[in-house]
């Protein structure tokens, strides 16, 4: 049983690189939480305090009960994962997975019953008498699991370890990892930087940037109510359209313009925000999921709306059974920090400071006809 807590967190590396800013996290015992965000954003430096591995700066981390913050690492009772699995190649697959227990002098029989209840669960034990570089990387990763599971710790510590892994197995695995979680019903602490690795596997999601926790929450709760525009542009494959517009008061409500079309506000988000009047005029972000768009010509929605905003298609690709289009809309695409940011993570394209046109991308629902 045992809760992770992270209470005002910070590190500051020697020279001055402030990798976490005063982090505050809880993670409920049983809990799968994925840290997630781009490269650079602290999340490895975070679980790296916690595992103690690397000293705290400020703030307090608890293991259950215990604060750990002067707990050597070993004495933390975690159990950790990493990218690379540190198989010791001259070992039996068996020996790998039993050489943390045979360290702390844990009896012979006792060792043997763990070893072999790990191996039936990751369904091992067939390859028990193999040595490593005679494995797949999956049953690789598999070893490096059992390892873990053994040790019948009170968290385990996880930092990419899907990473080195091809497309097909990195899938098959994670519901691997999540299901083991599940049964085990261990604390995890998962990071990544795959955000669909994040939303498929974890409880709960914090999202971090710079060092600093953005959102913490359910995978659905953080797509369907992101904090702020970071969150909505990282989570979502394809990515959330981010595109300019300017706030207007129009026909006693609200609404967004962009070029010579405008949006409508709906009235219960009108309702949810108050003050909202001191918006008007100002430029915002409008941001677009991908599923929002719809083929007008399959719809029959080609009248002009005010709930609707019109976009030129330029190009349909057919995924088999989803057709995902590009579009063009009269509007700038948003250039904020944070949309650079999520450009730069992503590999896009570098916005082009001048176009007048945002290129926008739809993925239109299963089975839908391109017409
Ligand atoms: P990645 O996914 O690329 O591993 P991350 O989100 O895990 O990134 P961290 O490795 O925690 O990020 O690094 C956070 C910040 O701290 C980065 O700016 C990094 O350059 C910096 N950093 C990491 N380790 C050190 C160190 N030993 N000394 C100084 N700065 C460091």
């Amino acid at each position: 049983m045992a809760e992770v807590t992270l209470d005002r967190v910070s590190k500051v590396y020697p020279d001055g690189t402030r990798a976490v800013s005063s982090m505050d996290l809880e993670i409920g015992d049983q809990e799968f939480m994925v840290l997630v965000g781009p490269s650079g954003c602290g999340k490895t430096t975070a679980l790296r305090m916690v595992a103690g591995l690397e000293e705290i700066s400020e703030g307090a981390v608890r293991i259950g009960e215990r604060v750990v913050n002067d707990v050597p690492s070993r004495d933390r009772d975690i159990a950790m994962v990493f990218q690379s699995y540190a198989l010791y190649p001259h070992l039996s697959v068996y020996e790998n997975i039993a050489f943390g227990l045979r360290l702390k002098k844990i009896p012979k029989d006792e060792i043997d019953r763990r070893v072999r209840e790990a191996a039936r669960v990751l369904d091992l034990t067939e390859w028990l008498k193999r040595k490593p570089r005679n494995l797949s990387g999956g049953q690789r990763q598999r070893v490096a699991m059992g390892r873990a599971i053994v040790r019948e710790p009170q968290a385990f510590l996880m930092d990419e370890p899907l990473s080195n892994l091809d497309a097909k197995l990195r899938v098959q695995m994670r519901a691997e990892i999540a299901r083991l979680q599940d049964d085990l019903g261990v604390t995890t602490i998962y990071v990544t930087h795959d955000q669909i690795e994040a939303m498929t596997m974890g409880d709960r999601v914090a999202v971090m940037r710079k060092g600093r926790l953005q959102q913490v929450a359910t995978p659905q709760e953080l797509y369907d109510h992101p904090v702020n525009l970071f969150v909505g542009g990282f989570i979502g494959s394809p990515a959330m359209n981010l595109v300019e517009a300017i706030f207007e008061q129009a026909n006693g409500g609200f609404a967004v313009r962009l070029g010579d079309q405008r949006l409508g506000l709906p009235q219960d988000l009108v309702d949810a925000r108050p003050a909202l009047s001191e918006w008007v005029g100002r430029e915002l972000v409008l941001g677009i999921r991908p599923e929002s768009l719809e083929d007008a010509a399959e719809t029959g929605a080609d009248t002009p709306s005010d709930r609707r905003l019109r976009a030129q298609v330029t190009l349909r690709e057919a995924l088999g059974s989803e057709v995902d289009i590009h579009a063009t809309i009269a509007a700038r695409p948003a250039r904020t920090d944070e949309v650079k940011e999520l450009a730069a993570d992503k590999g896009l394209q570098s916005l082009d400071a001048e176009a007048a046109e945002a290129t926008i991308v739809g993925r239109l629902a299963p089975r839908s006809k391109a017409a």
